[in-house]
């Protein structure tokens, strides 16, 4: 069959734009194919009442800094595209029973606001970072865009970055390993411990046994070696950079068109059936919608293999996540930092992130933060009111920490979660849970 496409991605998150963007620029015919009206998935951001939210992401390293290893910053640069942010440090600040510390990219800063809550406990952190900086070191010499999931990644890597391999040989262990190996070996105080396990959990969902070690070196690295940033416009100027780039080079963003399956002939991908019953051809789909979307609605059970199906279908997901969008008077808020992560006894968690943003006239700048509690497992549940019963602790734990006025300045708030399709937990995702391998290959068996 002849197609006028060449390639279809199901979803306009940031994954699927890149993948889109990218195929373009290589002179592929591409069509991304996005369910929501506005693009970029979990990173959108949507306004209400004058307020302008992200849904998601907010914690950006080096988005613009040409010398940072953010993949994205070397995408967008190949597209001939870049972003305007606002660099700022400290990151935010983590409030413990014991106090509220500081979280400097910097890494003695960082180290000498730890040593006034524990000194012997600043010197392992300074161990544990330096092995992890080691780790950053030698992976920084591969850069990311490098990598592929194809075998063309052996004689790539030897041919273009043997030496550096060579380099990272003493790290090999560390590269599988978890954070929580690497720990052990450093850090014996149980309040650095403890602040470990939030990093990781914050990262990654996951406390520092089960957080992969590159994950978190990659994070301190860049924290260290590059910016911390935040996009102006939000997420969405990332987004907009991205379809931009997607266009410029000639290919076609379709929003509103829901894939409803993806259609196999002989074992062939040979397109993709839209809601309405439209068809597109094209002999490669790229699936940026969840894992479980992908193998349980968009492909039929006899399409694949079943033991590629199950394992593909056995990834680990993140338990549960809310979101509470705020939006509040900015006046009289200026020493606020951005990012702010209350933890109460017993390991609970809320995480508030605070965007600038111009609002439209009226206010010369606006707060929002985005308020998530991950620790707050809201597994069933369904209803408003049990959403903001759930919701409360953010309030009573976590902005009133910090915020005096929390509640009278609100103006604005919208609780939401994210659901795992086929089951009744709302979650973030799915995780690289180290032990338990990796999340499954990206090409599936009827790739050509
Ligand atoms: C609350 C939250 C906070 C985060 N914070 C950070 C952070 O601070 N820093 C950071 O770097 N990362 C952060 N992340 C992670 C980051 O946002 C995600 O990793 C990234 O945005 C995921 O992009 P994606 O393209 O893989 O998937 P998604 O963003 O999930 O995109 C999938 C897209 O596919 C579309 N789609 C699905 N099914 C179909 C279909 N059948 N037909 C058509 N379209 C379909 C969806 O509508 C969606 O647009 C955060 C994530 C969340 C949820």
């Amino acid at each position: 069959m002849v197609s006028k496409n060449d390639v279809i991605v199901i979803g306009s998150g940031i994954g699927g734009l890149v993948a889109g963007a990218m195929l373009a620029y290589y002179g592929k015919k591409v069509v991304i194919c996005e369910s929501h009206t506005i693009p970029g998935g979990a990173a959108h951001c949507f306004s209400r009442q004058g307020f302008h939210f992200d849904s998601g992401p907010s914690f950006y390293c080096g988005l613009a800094d040409q010398y940072s290893l953010n993949p994205l910053q070397k995408v967008l640069k190949i597209l001939g595209e870049s972003i305007e942010t606002v660099v700022y440090d400290p990151l935010g600040h983590y409030h413990f029973p014991e106090g509220s510390l500081p979280v400097y990219g910097d890494e003695t800063s960082y180290l000498e606001a730890v040593a006034k809550f524990t000194t012997q406990g600043a010197k392992e952190l300074e161990l544990f970072q330096d092995h992890l900086l080691r780790l950053y070191a030698g992976l920084k010499e591969v850069p990311p865009i490098a990598l592929r999931a194809d075998f063309w990644l052996i004689p790539i890597l030897l041919g273009k970055y043997g030496l550096s391999l060579l380099k990272m040989l003493p790290s090999l262990g560390d590269i599988g390993g978890s954070v929580g190996q690497i720990m052990d070996k450093w850090v014996k105080d149980p309040w650095v411990r403890r602040l470990i396990d939030l990093e990781c959990f914050l990262l990654s969902g996951l406390k520092a046994d089960g957080t992969v070690a590159p994950e978190v070196a990659f994070m301190f690295g860049e924290r260290s070696n590059s910016v911390i940033e935040y996009p102006i416009g939000g997420s969405a100027a990332i987004v907009d950079a991205l379809v931009r780039g997607l266009e410029r080079w000639g290919g076609q963003l379709r929003l509103n068109s829901h894939v409803e399956q993806i259609l196999i002939e002989s074992g062939k991908v040979v397109g993709v059936r839209l809601r309405g019953d439209e068809i597109i051809n094209a002999p490669i789909v790229i699936s940026n919608a969840t894992i479980w979307d992908t193998y349980t609605k968009l492909l039929k059970p006899e399409d694949l293999p079943a033991s590629f199906r199950e394992s593909a279908l056995a990834t680990p997901a993140v338990e549960s996540f809310m979101h509470l969008h705020l939006g509040i008077r900015a006046d009289g808020l200026d020493a606020c930092s951005a990012n702010r992560v209350v933890q109460r006894r017993h390991g609970r968690a809320c995480r508030c992130r605070r965007r600038w943003g111009r609002q439209r006239r009226r206010h010369p700048w606006l707060l929002h933060p985005g308020c998530s509690c991950p620790s707050s497992p809201v597994v069933g549940g369904q209803h408003r009111c049990n959403r903001q019963r759930r919701s409360r602790p953010c309030f009573n734990c976590a902005l009133h920490r910090f915020l005096p006025l929390g509640h009278s300045r609100r103006c604005r708030r919208l609780i939401g979660r994210r659901r795992l399709p086929g089951s009744r937990t709302w979650e973030r995702g799915g995780r690289v849970v180290q032990r338990r391998g990796l999340l499954p290959p990206s090409l599936g068996p009827c790739h050509r």
